[in-house]
């Protein structure tokens, strides 16, 4: 294989740094395959990544932009019924209203987001139509559902018979106790990188079930759910939304990549200071979960969680929309 320029002079460094030429590093460098760049790509959170996944790659795979490619994945699950914890069928709020978080950004740092909206079925929609039809970044709980019946989105009742249900059984006790992992929350993150290199991200959620009417995660804020820039990479979070907007945690992801670590590193790091931050409130982490996933320009991806228990789905030329176990902290 030709060496390229870069390659050639971090050999010609490393001859100079040693007074023998260390052969065995030099090969190594040579077949280094780094400079590859895996593409396209899209990684997401949760078991739900798979058929999001799926739903993205056809975007991808026909050469598509990755802003539609996580568009369209995360609508998927948005629309099922069956995911408790993300659009139609996700679970209220302790007055039994569903209230919707997402947020979308592009390649070019353009951005969107919808908070608190209720009756919508695809919030990373409207989250869309805000980033490109109005002059701001952010519209929240009766703004978002006004605007978004402007733009001609059906208003909806999206609270489920399964989640009314589940609902009036919990008000019996009116305890807010978040579980890890499961239950009672979890967020689709999605991010993609197209055939020409451009990075884009998704995220939304009905956020963590019976909180206060009003409550706002990190899912909607841009550069703590999710996080693009296009020159480095990208990240995506879920759990505890408190946790997550206190270390501002997928813009934190991306710094850190920029810096050289890798996508893995840079979760694990975040996650670290997580924790490292809740320690000196002496609080106890022990009952919350926090995940990260990150991808960078060369396709590269990686997560890491706080509680064993966190997956992602990632779909590439190399593996096939496979669940992958994020390592964990604690
Ligand atoms: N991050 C979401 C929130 O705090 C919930 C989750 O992803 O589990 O609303």
């Amino acid at each position: 294989m030709a060496t390229t320029r870069r390659q050639f002079l971090r050999l010609s460094a490393l001859a100079g740094s040693f007074m023998a030429f260390n052969k065995s590093k030099a090969v190594e460098l040579i077949n280094d395959h780094s400079e590859k760049v895996i593409k396209p790509i899209v990684i997401s959170t949760w078991r739900f990544g798979i058929q999001a996944n799926a739903g993205a790659w056809k975007i991808l795979s026909e050469k598509g932009r990755a802003l539609d490619a996580v568009e369209a994945g995360v609508k998927i699950t948005e629309a099922d019924p069956n995911e408790r914890s993300v659009g139609y069928g996700g679970r209220p709020d302790r007055d039994g209203r569903v209230t919707l978080d997402a947020c979308i950004m592009d390649e070019f740092s353009n951005i969107g987001s919808v908070a608190c909206l209720e009756h919508i079925i695809h919030p990373i929609a409207v989250a869309r139509a805000v980033m490109e039809k109005t002059p701001h970044a952010m519209l929240s709980g009766e703004g978002a559902l006004a605007f978004a019946l402007d733009q001609g989105f059906k208003k909806e009742n999206l609270l489920t018979k399964t989640s009314e249900e589940e609902w009036k059984a919990w008000l019996k006790t009116s305890e807010y106790k978040p579980k890890v992992n499961i239950e009672n929350h979890d967020t689709i993150g999605m991010l993609a990188l197209d055939m020409n290199g451009n990075l884009s991200g998704a995220c939304t959620t009905s956020g963590i079930a019976y909180k206060m009417h009003g409550r706002i995660g990190d899912s909607p804020i841009i550069g703590a759910g999710m996080y693009v820039d296009n020159e480095v990479g990208a990240a995506a979070a879920t759990g505890q939304g408190e946790e997550i907007i206190r270390i501002v945690g997928s813009h934190t992801v991306v710094e850190l990549m920029r810096q050289g670590f890798s996508p893995e590193e840079s979760c694990k790091k975040a996650v670290e200071r997580i924790l490292a931050s809740a320690k000196k409130r002496n609080k106890s982490l022990s009952d919350i979960q926090i995940g990260f996933i990150a991808i960078n320009k060369k396709g590269q991806h990686g997560a890491f969680c706080l509680q064993k228990g966190f997956n992602y789905a990632v779909y590439s030329p190399e593996i096939n929309n496979q669940l992958i176990n994020a390592k964990n902290l604690i």
